[in-house]
């Protein structure tokens, strides 16, 4: 009796977290598309508007808005298409050579702008001397983009991120570096997790669906990697990649 009782709990915790987690997801889903919906709705009142028509530089400038937040709502749509494609195991990986420094200084170049914003630096310390591995260029870009956005993301005044790479035995080490607000253990344990995000007084202060993390662990072990994070709360995170030269499928 004593042990039904025990797992009934432990069932019921485990559905009030799913349920909560789900209202979480949608909260955050609704809260990301109505931005978007809004600004273009707002631009294209604008263009019609015979003052602004006349003009076009300015109607040039609203359509750029629009074509901006349609791509911010398309690789919103991406990002819960790549979860689901995940979860049916319905991929394959297009191995080609991937030149790792390659992809960073690009992921770099686009995550400067925003970095700079907030008076941020991103750093590099590209130390590997064999930076080319076999892999899915588009997954890997992914992977790096997604854990350099975090470390922007997490990072709320002056980001200071700094990505190093080395080789290590048959392979590649890459490590993403921020000092932002960090994460405590209970967290660590469960960020890999779908739909897992770590509450934050005001859910949407930091956008996300709590799905970049669990895509990375899940194309971490498609290439036969690792992945392993170090963070302490208040001090910062790192995030430790290992890629092999060669991913055997
Ligand atoms: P999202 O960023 O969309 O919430 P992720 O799966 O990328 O989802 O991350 C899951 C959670 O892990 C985040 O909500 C955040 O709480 C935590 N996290 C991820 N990266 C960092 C980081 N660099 N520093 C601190 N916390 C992080």
């Amino acid at each position: 009796i004593l042990f039904c009782f025990v797992y009934t709990i432990q069932v019921i915790f485990r559905q009030k977290k799913v349920g909560e987690m789900k209202t979480d997801f949608i909260n955050n889903m609704t809260h990301e598309f109505k931005t978007p919906i809004a600004t273009i709705s707002l631009a294209a009142d604008s263009i019609i508007s015979p003052k602004i028509s006349a003009e076009p530089e300015k109607v040039r400038r609203f359509a750029d808005i629009i074509k901006q937040e349609n791509k911010r709502m398309n690789n919103q749509v991406e990002k819960v298409l790549q979860m689901a494609l995940l979860d049916k195991n319905d991929f394959t990986l297009n191995l080609i050579d991937v030149d790792m420094h390659m992809l960073i200084e690009q992921a770099t170049r686009n995550l400067t702008l925003a970095v700079e914003k907030k008076n941020g630096r991103v750093s590099t310390h590209l130390k590997a001397e064999k930076s080319v591995i076999k892999g899915d260029m588009t997954h890997i870009s992914n992977v790096i983009n997604n854990l350099m956005e975090n470390a922007n993301k997490y990072s709320p005044e002056k980001p200071e991120i700094s990505i190093h790479t080395r080789n290590v035995v048959n392979g590649i080490e890459v490590i993403v570096q921020d000092k932002g607000i960090g994460m405590s253990k209970e967290a660590k344990k469960h960020i890999f997790d779908k739909f897992y995000r770590v509450h934050t007084g005001n859910l949407h202060d930091v956008k996300g669906f709590g799905l970049g993390l669990s895509y990375v662990k899940a194309m971490m072990v498609a290439h036969k990697g690792e992945i392993e994070v170090k963070s302490e709360l208040g001090k910062g995170s790192s995030f430790i990649l290992t890629f092999p030269f060669q991913t055997e499928l």
